[in-house]
C-alpha cells in the first residue's frame, strides 16, 4: 500500500504531527481524488494503556489550544501547586489564576487525541505492529505484522522503545532513564505502623517531587501526584532515575519509592509496580536520516523530570512544518531538521534542560542538594520561567 506520509506510532508525538499537518497543509492529508495521502500506524487499540503519570504542563495546553483543542474535555484532576523538596524542605510553585499541573490518564488522553485526528480526516490503522523500516533513494518500505507499506517519507513516533530509531540510526547514542510507577487510592488504608490512614492527608491536590534519593546514587526524584481513575480519586507515585550516577553503588530503584510512600502512610508492597524507560534528549543525538524524521521520545524527552507530553506535542508541530517544506521542494533529505529543532523554542528548552540535568544530578552531595532546594528559590523560579517553561507560546511552525 502506498502513501505519501506514514506516521509510525499514535502517541502525542505522532498524533500532534498529523494534526499540525492537517492545520498547515490539508492537501497533504487527502488527495484531490479523496484518497488518504497520510496513514498513522498504531500497534495497540485505543484506549490503550500507557505507563505515564499524565502531568500536563501549561505548554502542552498551549499547543493543543493552537490546534483548536480543549483538553478539559478529557477527565482530569488539577494540581493547584507543585512542590519541589529535598529531605523535608524545598519550594512550592503555583501559577497565578490557573492550575499548575493538569493530570490526565494517558489511555483517555491519547484516545481523545486520536478521535480528534480521525474527525479531521486522518486515517489511523490500529493493531498494526511495525517490525522494520527500510529507507532507500526513492522512498521508505515499512514492514509490519500486517504486510508491507510504502511511502515517500516516514515519521518515527514510536516512543522510547520504538523500532524506527533502531532501524535507521542503530549506532546512535542513547540516554535512557529508568522509571517506576504505582497507583494507589487517594488515602492510605488503615494498617500497622508505619502505615496509617491519618498520614498523607496534607498532600491532597498538590504535585510533589522529592529529590532525596540523589545522594544515594539515584539521579532523579520520587513523585506523588493527585490522579483519578474512572472518576475515583487516586494518587500516582513513582521514581525517575536518569542513570547519570550509574557508576555509583545504588539501592534497588523501588527502595526509595517504598521509603517515600511509607513516610506518607502507604505500603508499596500492597500495590502493583510497573516500569518503563524514558529516552531523554541530548543535543548530540541525530534526529533524522534521508526520508525519515524522528519525533517525541524517539528523539528524547526532558532529562530533568522525564516530562515528555508537551515536548512530544511540540516535536509534532516542528515535524509537520519539515514535511510541508519537503513536499514543497521535493527535497526529502531532512538535512536541516536538527538545526531547525535546535534553534526552535522547543530545542532551546530541551538544551537548557539537558544542561541542568547534567549539572543538578552530577552534584549529588547532600550539602549541595539541601543548599540548592532551600536557598536558591528566586533563582530557580526566575530561571525556570524564562528558560524552561513558556516555550509553547514561542514555538513557530
Ligand atoms: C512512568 C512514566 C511517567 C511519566 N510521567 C509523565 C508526566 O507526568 N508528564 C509528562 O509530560 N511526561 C511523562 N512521561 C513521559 C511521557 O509519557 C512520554 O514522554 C510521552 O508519552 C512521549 O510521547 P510519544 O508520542 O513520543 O511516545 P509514546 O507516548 O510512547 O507513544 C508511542 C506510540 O507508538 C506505539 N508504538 C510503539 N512501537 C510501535 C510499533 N512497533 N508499531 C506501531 N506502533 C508502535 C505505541 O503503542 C504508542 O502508542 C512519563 C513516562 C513514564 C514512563
Amino acid at each position: 500500500m502506498e502513501y505519501d506520509i506514514l506516521i509510525l506510532g499514535g502517541g502525542p508525538a505522532g498524533l500532534s504531527t498529523a494534526l499540525h499537518l492537517h492545520q498547515l497543509a490539508p492537501h497533504l492529508i487527502t488527495s484531490p481524488q479523496g484518497t488518504s495521502r497520510i496513514l498513522l500506524l498504531e500497534k495497540a487499540h485505543y484506549p490503550r494503556p500507557k505507563l505515564c503519570a499524565g502531568g500536563l504542563v501549561a505548554d502542552a495546553e498551549i499547543i493543543l489550544e493552537g490546534l483548536g483543542l480543549d483538553v478539559s474535555e478529557v477527565p482530569h484532576v488539577d494540581a493547584s501547586a507543585a512542590h519541589f523538596d529535598f529531605a523535608g524542605k524545598g519550594l512550592t510553585v503555583s501559577v497565578p489564576k490557573r492550575h499548575t499541573l493538569r493530570i490526565i490518564r494517558r489511555d483517555e488522553f491519547d484516545a481523545w487525541l486520536a478521535k480528534k485526528a480521525e474527525n479531521r480526516g486522518i486515517e489511523i490503522r490500529q493493531g498494526v505492529t511495525v517490525r522494520d523500516v527500510q529507507p532507500d533513494a526513492d522512498g521508505v518500505t515499512v514492514i509490519t505484522d500486517q504486510g508491507e507499506f510504502r511511502a515517500q517519507v516516514v515519521v518515527g513516533a514510536d516512543g522510547s522503545n520504538g523500532v524506527t530509531r533502531r532501524c535507521v540510526l542503530p549506532d546512535a547514542p542513547v540516554h535512557t532513564a529508568r522509571v517506576l510507577e504505582v497507583l494507589t487510592p487517594a488515602r492510605p488504608l488503615p494498617g500497622p505502623p508505619p502505615f496509617s490512614a491519618k498520614m498523607g492527608e496534607g498532600r491532597v491536590g498538590v504535585a510533589y517531587f522529592d529529590f532525596f534519593p540523589v545522594p544515594a546514587g539515584i539521579a532523579g526524584y520520587t513523585w506523588d501526584f493527585p490522579a483519578q481513575v474512572n472518576g475515583q480519586p487516586m494518587r500516582c507515585w513513582g521514581i525517575y532515575d536518569t542513570n547519570l550516577l550509574a557508576h555509583k553503588p545504588r539501592p534497588a530503584l523501588r527502595d526509595p519509592l517504598a521509603e517515600e510512600m511509607a513516610r506518607h502512610g502507604f505500603d508499596l508492597s500492597q500495590h502493583e509496580l510497573k516500569g518503563h524507560p524514558i529516552r531523554w534528549y541530548s543535543p548530540r543525538n541525530p534526529v533524522s536520516v534521508p526520508r525519515v524524521l524522528l519525533v517525541g521520545d524517539a528523539v528524547g524527552a526532558d532529562g530533568i523530570f522525564g516530562e515528555g507530553i508537551s515536548i512530544a506535542l511540540g516535536y509534532g508541530k516542528l515535524a509537520a512544518s519539515e514535511l510541508v517544506g519537503a513536499f514543497n521542494t521535493g527535497d526529502f533529505s531532512f538535512s536541516g531538521y536538527r538545526r531547525r529543532l535546535a534553534r526552535s523554542a522547543l530545542g532551546q528548552t530541551l538544551f537548557v534542560r539537558w544542561a541542568i540535568t547534567r549539572i543538578l544530578y552530577r552534584l549529588h552531595w547532600t550539602w549541595f542538594q539541601k543548599w540548592f532546594w532551600r536557598f536558591w528559590k528566586p533563582v530557580i523560579l526566575a530561571f525556570s520561567w524564562i528558560f524552561v517553561l513558556n516555550w509553547g507560546k514561542r514555538l513557530k511552525p
